[in-house]
């Protein structure tokens, strides 16, 4: 993996700071979606190898230098390892893209700024965690402690698989945590690579773990380990549900970012141009696998007809093409399970009574790969499975709807809460709106943006926490009480 266009070299487990086999010796093939090829091996871990990954993160915690040492040391090594991506910037993308499918586009100019920008920003915060003196009485002396939780286990999954390591590790290291990365079996090549360049960075032995395996398996190991302090999750509603009644066992904290199905909507009076190409972007970006992609697509009444016209004919300009090449904006789905369930939601659209405007096939390229067109179905109600389940995949649901009441109320209605986007050039109605929207990001007149420095997280049924901005270092730290009797 060292060279960018070298054979990807098998991937191993990263444990107390170097790089092992499973102690099962068993490992597992991750693939190519869009050539439909065998990229490398990897080494799967099982329950003797997470356990081995949570003592010495244990370890680290209890007696190692990490959260021993000066503050500002912590943050030259984080800083060096958003560095350490950066120089790698070709190498890590090239991963990903083979990896998941998504266009070198993304992996290369979203992705990888985002990664490096998380550890660079989060590097900063290290020196800058606080506590508060406190006025209870002249004769105490109050004061908090701000401290890490300890050991933390992030499990993430196959859509944002190095953008995660990021939002995760990056803050959870910077406060003095140890972490294990679980990265989806699907796409792990992208972690290990960072967990590789971590040890480059000066990262002690065993304060950053990466541990590629099933998520029944090696998921399961870690949210019920009573070594392990917290979960942060990101994945399926379903999973996350699941892991709250397990995580109950040793009372273990959790941050959980779930599924969404994030209404984009467009008022009559918004720039319409800016409106059609946020509205394409906001569900065709990393082909619609994006927990935040602006899959509701709410038009107000007397522009809907103009609207899904135009809508339709920028659509079909997406085409599906090699991931690899620098100009393709649609890649390949993950795998082929998922994109039989994007084929299967968009019979269901139909057959419930929507409109196909766009797409609505597989399109295979150069006679491979997973890919599906870009797909926009209109006419859909609220109602409708296309409009209330999360489909993960590039197909867009387009529902009318009549004055601000109508479109808040369309867009509330539904078991998730992640983002929403509000098109209009009225500043008071943008405003009004985003207090009634039920969700964790509202984006007006912009879709799909994030940056380290702003939280991101779900309302209602997307779970609860927050990644990225000062908000989620809540998540990785705890609050001690100190009280001295002066008297
Ligand atoms: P998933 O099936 O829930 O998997 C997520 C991760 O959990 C994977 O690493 C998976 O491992 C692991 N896992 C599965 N079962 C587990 C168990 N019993 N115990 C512990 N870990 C377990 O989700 P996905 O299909 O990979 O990702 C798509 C979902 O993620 C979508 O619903 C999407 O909306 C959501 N998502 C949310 C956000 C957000 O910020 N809210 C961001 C991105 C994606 P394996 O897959 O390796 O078995
Ligand atoms: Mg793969």
């Amino acid at each position: 993996m060292s060279d960018t266009l070298a054979p990807v070299r098998p991937g191993k487990l990263i444990i107390n700071g170097e790089a092992v086999d499973a102690a099962s010796g068993a490992t597992f093939e991750t693939r190519n979606p869009a050539t439909e090829e065998r990229i490398t091996s990897v080494a799967e871990a099982g329950l003797e190898d997470v356990d081995r990954a949570v003592q010495a993160a244990r370890a680290a915690f209890e007696s190692g230098p990490w959260p021993r040492m000066k503050a500002a040391e912590r943050a030259r090594v984080l800083h060096r390892l958003g560095d350490l991506v950066l120089e790698h910037a070709d190498e890590i993308a090239r991963l990903e893209t083979m990896d998941n499918g998504k266009p070198i586009f993304e992996s290369r100019q979203i992705d990888i700024p985002m990664v490096a920008g998380c550890f660079h920003y989060f590097s900063g915060w290290a020196s800058k965690l606080t506590g508060d003196t406190t006025n209870v009485s002249p004769a105490f002396f109050t004061y908090t402690l701000r401290e890490p939780v300890g050991v933390v286990g992030a499990i993430i999954p196959w859509n944002f698989p190095m953008i995660m390591v990021g939002w995760k590790a990056a803050p959870a290291l910077a406060a003095g945590n140890t972490v294990i990365v679980k990265p989806a079996a699907e796409t792990p090549l992208s972690a290990i690579r960072i967990g590789e360049l971590a040890l480059e960075a000066g990262l002690p032995p065993g304060v950053l773990n990466i541990v590629p395996g099933r998520g029944s398996v090696a998921g399961e190991a870690l949210v019920k380990h009573p070594q392990v302090d917290k979960i942060s999750f990101t994945g399926s509603t379903e999973v996350g549900r699941h892991l709250m009644r397990t995580a109950a066992d040793t009372v273990k904290k959790l941050t959980l970012e779930l599924g969404g199905k994030s209404p984009n909507i467009v008022f009559a009076d918004a720039d319409l141009d800016a409106a059609v190409r946020g509205a394409t972007t906001g569900i065709f970006y990393g082909k619609g696998e994006v927990c935040a992609a602006g899959s509701r697509l709410l038009v107000e009444k007397s522009v809907y007809d103009e609207f899904v016209g135009r809508l339709a004919e920028r659509s079909k300009k997406l085409v599906p093409a090699d991931p690899m090449n620098p100009k393709t904006r649609l890649g390949a789905l993950v795998n082929e399970k998922q994109m039989n369930t994007v084929l299967e939601y968009i019979d269901v659209g139909v057959k419930e009574g929507a409109r196909l405007v766009a797409g609505g096939s597989r399109q295979p390229v150069n006679g491979k790969g997973t890919f599906v067109q870009a797909t926009v179905l209109a006419d859909v109600d609220n109602r409708m499975r296309v409009a209330q389940e999360e489909i993960f995949g590039p197909v867009l649901a387009v529902i009318p709807f009549d004055g601000v009441d109508d479109a808040v109320s369309k867009a509330n209605d539904i078991l998730y809460g992640l983002a929403s986007g509000v098109w209009t050039r009225d500043v008071k109605k943008a405003h009004a709106v985003s207090r009634r929207l039920r969700a964790g990001t509202v984006w007006i007149n912009m879709y799909n943006f994030f940056d380290p420095g702003m939280p991101f997280g779900g309302y209602k049924g997307s779970g609860f926490g927050r990644d990225l901005g000062a908000a989620c270092l809540n998540e990785y730290t705890q609050l001690k009480s100190v009280w001295l009797n002066l008297e």
